[in-house]
């Protein structure tokens, strides 16, 4: 499908999207189309303003069809274009629009075809699905009954498509490809993740904010969104420009800004997760890494195995649970124990230390803490995480966490936070040996 579109026509920037039907306003059922259409929509540079979801009432879904048409370019109608009673969104767009619906003799004889080649009669509502508003362009469905449609209303584009995803994807795919590819101009959507660590949500805005307050208005113009999850925060930069050289400058500018006020708390700025920016460090120095750990019972070690050839730099992963398995594993001594206790700044180190020898590796790594909901003193109270990392030259580095939530929580952050002070101890290296000249 291509077709020409006269220059005189607006080009389409803007997007919504209308998830129709009851089924999606109840637990049961999640609109997962827009989630689609949005993924596509990006790729060809168009900027998805809002999402709504109606249900099948021909009161509520005019409503939004006229709203969104008053705010953008592209309004992308999903669902309610079956042949039952309740599939009404042919006839509230044609009536939105002004426009009288005819029967589509095309339409309709390639329906009675379907049915027929299964050996079976068209049953008569079925023939709506025929039914198109004057003006619009059918777009065919391989998959089934219901053909999409596009039309064209002041300068704006109103497309209807199936709701079942597995005729809606195709079909917008196609139109992706084709008759909308022509009708957005050349600039696309380019986005960049960076990751941050160590830092809470409003901490990171705190210092992010200023940075990226003035680049929504720069030219080009950078959208900024945090997504925050326990132990992490992303921030999110999109542009559109036209070509994708123009965006790594762009992009780099920026990101390169941010690191100067995120400091070492940027994990990347290329879209890698924590535990590949740790996996690229060792295997970069030729470094082998062990774990032992109480608390998190083995998520560290997870966390380091995520990602694939993890086997080239993790060696082994001892989870020491009891102070008996502390002493007789990763030979914790029992004086420290006592001493101390076992959620202390001393075991974690002694662990981590444990560990490395009994691997035989350059790195140890140790954590050791009280996830609850009970265990907790007075001193030393629920959240309390000893963490702990030895480094190839023997360099001992730990810290003491108080972690907040519940025990999942605890757990979760205290393994982040764990594989991020690994990082952090890596990263102190590279900098040292940078200087050094090595
Ligand atoms: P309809 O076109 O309204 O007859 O939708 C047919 C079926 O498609 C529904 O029963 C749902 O299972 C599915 N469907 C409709 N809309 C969506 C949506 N937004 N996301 C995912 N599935 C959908
Ligand atoms: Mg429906």
């Amino acid at each position: 499908m291509s077709v020409e579109a006269p220059d005189s026509l607006p080009r389409l920037a803007t997007a919504e999207v209308i998830a129709v039907g009851s089924e999606l306003l109840t637990p049961f059922r999640t609109d997962t189309n827009s989630l689609f259409l949005t993924a596509r929509l990006n790729e060809i540079g168009v900027v998805v303003r809002r999402k709504s979801i109606v249900g099948d009432s021909p009161t509520d879904l005019a409503g939004a069809i006229g709203e969104a048409l008053a705010r953008v370019d592209l309004l992308v109608v999903c669902g309610g274009l079956g042949p039952t009673d309740d599939d009404l969104t042919r006839e509230t767009v044609a009536e939105v629009l002004g426009r009288s619906l005819h029967e589509d003799s095309d339409i309709l004889q390639q329906l009675r075809e379907r049915f027929e080649a299964r050996g079976w009669t068209m049953p008569e509502n079925n023939r709506r699905q025929a039914c198109v508003p004057d003006g619009a362009v059918v777009l065919e469905n391989p998959r089934g009954t219901a053909p999409g449609l596009w039309l064209e209303a002041g300068g704006r584009v109103v497309v209807l498509l199936p709701g079942p995803p597995r005729e809606l994807e195709p079909m917008f795919a196609d139109l992706a490809r084709g008759r909308l590819a022509e009708r957005v101009s050349d600039e696309r959507l380019y986005r960049r993740v960076v990751r941050v660590a160590g830092r809470g949500e409003s901490h990171v805005e705190e210092l992010a904010q200023p940075v990226y307050a003035a680049w929504r208005h720069g030219d080009p113009a950078i959208d900024t969104t945090i997504l925050a999850s326990p132990g992490s925060v992303e921030l999110h930069l999109s542009t559109r420009v036209a070509t994708a050289p123009e965006a790594t400058i762009v992009l780099d500018r920026a990101t390169a800004q941010l690191a100067v006020v995120l400091g070492d708390h940027v994990v990347s700025t290329d879209g890698r997760t924590l535990s590949e920016v740790v996996g690229d460090s060792l295997r970069r120095h030729g470094h082998r890494v062990a774990v032992g750990e109480s608390c998190t019972g083995g998520l560290v070690s997870a966390a380091l195995v995520d990602t694939p050839g993890s086997s080239r730099y993790v060696v082994a992963g001892f989870v020491a649970y009891s102070n008996e398995t502390k002493r007789s594993v990763l030979g914790v001594g029992a004086a420290l124990l006592a001493e101390h206790g076992a959620v202390s700044e001393p075991v974690a180190l002694a662990m981590a230390e444990g560990a490395r020898r009994a691997a035989d590796v350059e790195i140890g790594v140790g954590v050791t803490g009280i996830a609850g909901p009970g265990g907790g003193t007075a001193e030393k109270p629920v959240g309390t995480v000893c963490i702990a990392v030895v480094a190839p030259d023997g360099g001992r580095t730990v810290r003491t966490l108080q972690l907040p939530g519940d025990r999942a929580m605890i757990r979760q952050m205290a393994t982040r936070t764990t594989v991020d002070l690994l990082r952090r101890v890596l990263a102190r290296m590279e900098t040292h040996e940078a200087v050094r000249g090595d």
